[in-house]
């Protein structure tokens, strides 16, 4: 049997996120001059490799999430994958406190090239975004190539500021959370497949 748990629809995971953390906010990057000084300064830093901080990046800075221009054209459950990741980054900020959080996502060791905090705090909410996807649209959606090419390039390229730029390392932890969700979901999927082919009636 699938297992409910995420809200079906990105209206009732605001209401979630809003009920779990009072301080929870989200505003448009567009509409935010502070988010276009932050898209300036990672196109410098990166030396262009990070554009796309405008359009296509959701970020968490304290409580409030930032939404790029691609959450208009975004479809529900997708929507619901990506509050599912950014409500990890709100858990992590919560335990840690908004210093730590912030000096382990920006500092250890290297800001760009070495990021092993802010890495960790990664694979922690990329953990969620493939969880998401094999609860909302099956373990096959979880463990499809682009899904897998798009995360684990999220952590050697520069869009993170090659954060972790170890391909084997990387694929390692890849191939142990897809066993995790396996174990996880894989009865649910048997059960899915079941549902879905009719019955065989044997005759003798
Ligand atoms: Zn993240």
């Amino acid at each position: 049997m699938l297992k409910p748990m995420l809200p079906r629809t990105s209206e009732l995971m605001f209401a979630r996120l809003r009920s779990e953390f009072p301080h929870f906010k989200v505003v448009h990057k567009s509409d935010s001059p502070l988010s276009h000084l932050i898209d300036l300064g990672l196109r410098l830093i990166t030396l262009g490799a990070q554009r796309q901080y405008l359009t296509r990046y959701h970020t968490v800075l304290g409580y409030t999430l930032f939404l790029p221009k691609s959450w208009a054209t975004t479809d529900e459950v997708d929507r619901v994958v990506i509050l599912s990741h950014e409500r990890i980054h709100l858990l992590q900020r919560q335990k840690l406190g908004m210093i730590v959080f912030a000096f382990l996502y920006l500092v250890p060791w290297l800001p760009l090239g070495l990021a092993y905090g802010r890495a960790r705090l990664e694979w922690a909410a990329y953990r969620e975004t493939l969880r998401a996807t094999a609860e909302l649209r099956g373990l096959d959606a979880a463990r499809s190539r682009s899904l897998k090419r798009e995360v684990v390039n999220r952590f050697l390229d520069g869009s993170y500021g090659w954060m972790w730029p170890f391909r084997k390392q990387v694929e390692d932890w890849y191939a142990r959370l897809m066993i995790e969700l396996e174990a996880e979901y894989g009865a649910d999927e048997q059960a899915r497949l079941r549902a879905m082919t009719p019955r065989q009636e044997t005759s003798t």
